[in-house]
């Protein structure tokens, strides 16, 4: 079986979720990626900004803003109405709409914002299983907080893959064949029939994992870039497509910040030696790029991967005889248990400096650190990774730009960029 991924952007509008099943068809129809006994697994974001929008969902409600929360509400629904309509299909009877925002007061920010967010991805899977079914194609829709296993960290949710595994397969096994099985990327849901999500842009990583369990031929993430490029078009005008990568190649670019895929994808992937492509939905016949064992690396043209809003957080041990070394344990385990995720070290002889992503964990854990060290930061950074650099490249990436530290290799440059 293979594995299909469209986000949010393939599926903005109408024109996106026909275009989805021009590709699903052309899957049909290539013998190699479905046959009589195999079937086509299709995990779907949320539609267009519907995520982002849902959020704004639960922070007013959070913030006792409910006129606005459901102005929001009903402005999503309508636009998922608006598809509807578009795909010829009848809203409230082909898919019942939820009515009520799935907000509970009682309950904490994280967990209702799980409950609510996860809307986005219930709605665009249920309006896209609905429509091929009526295109004449056979379909299945499955509800993945039911079959995807998880802890409540919510927002952050943990994937059971030993309990997931087994309820997904067991599933794939009753899924009459050939057909197409349309399912939610990015959420799961706990032991107890709460929904949860898995992390921002997290419909890769689900994709990855059906990958993982079902022992796909392959995972294809469809996008609207041609593929994996050597830097973020938005930024740079002249932009190079990547066509092979070795899976730690793929892993080390989206850790560095490359967009392009979620970091816990790869992983997944590698443990069963599953190849990755990621082609541009607009071209379904074009190779994309290929991730794999066999990928062609390292890479032999410099790749700049952009990570924004960061922060650089500077500890000093409270008394100077006091070696910072030894604190690296209890520094580490702060910010361990406050999520943060780490994208830099440096360190000399009395400071330990940590650049990390600057998120909503961040308050809590400086004032831990704070009280074991003296501790200053600053934020509105950037870290620019290039890699395959040279020595030309580095000083053209610094001109004009204020660098807070640089770490490079051979090959690899890592700067820190104040944004303007
Ligand atoms: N819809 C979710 C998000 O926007 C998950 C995803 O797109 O992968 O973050
Ligand atoms: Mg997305």
């Amino acid at each position: 079986m293979k594995v299909y991924k469209f986000g949010g952007a393939s599926v903005k509008d109408a024109a996106g979720v026909r275009n989805l099943e021009q590709i699903v068809r052309l899957a049909i129809n290539d013998q190699s990626a479905i046959t009589n006994d195999q079937s086509l697994m299709v995990v779907v974001s949320a539609m267009g900004k519907t995520t982002n929008a849902l959020e704004r969902v639960v922070e007013f409600l959070a913030h006792d803003e409910e006129e606005k929360a459901l102005t929001q509400w009903v402005d999503i629904i309508d636009f998922h109405v608006a598809i509807m309509k578009e795909l010829g299909l009848q809203p409230g009877s082909d898919i019942r709409l939820q009515g009520e925002i799935p907000y509970d007061p009682t309950k904490s920010y994280d967990e209702n914002y799980d409950q609510v967010v996860s809307m986005g991805e219930l709605l665009s899977t249920q309006i896209i299983a609905v429509y091929l079914l009526k295109q004449g194609l056979s379909v299945e829709w499955w509800n993945m907080p039911k079959l995807l296993r998880t802890d409540d960290t919510w927002r952050e949710a943990r994937v059971n893959d030993e309990a997931s595994r087994a309820t997904i397969r067991a599933g794939w096994e009753r899924v009459n064949r050939p057909n197409i099985v349309v399912t939610q990327g990015f959420i799961g849901g706990t032991a107890d029939g709460q929904r949860t999500t898995l992390g921002r842009e997290g419909s890769d990583y689900t994709a990855a994992l059906l990958g993982n369990y079902l022992d796909a031929e392959s995972v294809t993430i469809w996008k609207d870039v041609p593929g994996i490029l050597n830097a973020d078009p938005r930024i740079e005008p002249n932009t190079v497509l990547i066509p092979s990568l070795r899976y730690q190649d793929a892993v080390e670019l989206s850790y560095s910040g490359a967009q392009i895929i979620h970091p816990k994808t790869i992983k997944p992937l590698e443990n069963k030696r599953i190849p990755l492509f990621v082609k541009p939905f607009g071209d379904p016949n074009a190779a994309g790029s290929r991730i794999a064992e066999d990928g062609i690396g390292p890479i032999n043209i410099p790749v700049y991967i952009w990570r924004k809003n960061q922060i650089l957080i500077t500890m000093r041990a409270k008394d100077f005889g006091f070696v910072l070394e030894e604190s690296l344990s209890e520094i580490f385990d702060i910010i361990h248990r406050h999520r943060l995720k780490v994208s830099l070290i440096q360190s000399s002889a009395v400071t330990i400096s940590v650049c990390v992503d600057n998120t909503r964990f961040v308050e809590e854990a400086l004032q831990a650190l704070q009280q074991h060290f003296k501790v200053s930061y600053n934020d509105h950074l950037s870290l620019l990774t290039i890699r395959g650099t040279t020595p030309q490249i580095l000083e053209q990436a610094k001109a004009g730009r204020t660098i807070m530290l640089s770490q490079t290799t051979r090959r690899t440059a890592r700067l820190l960029v104040k944004e303007d």
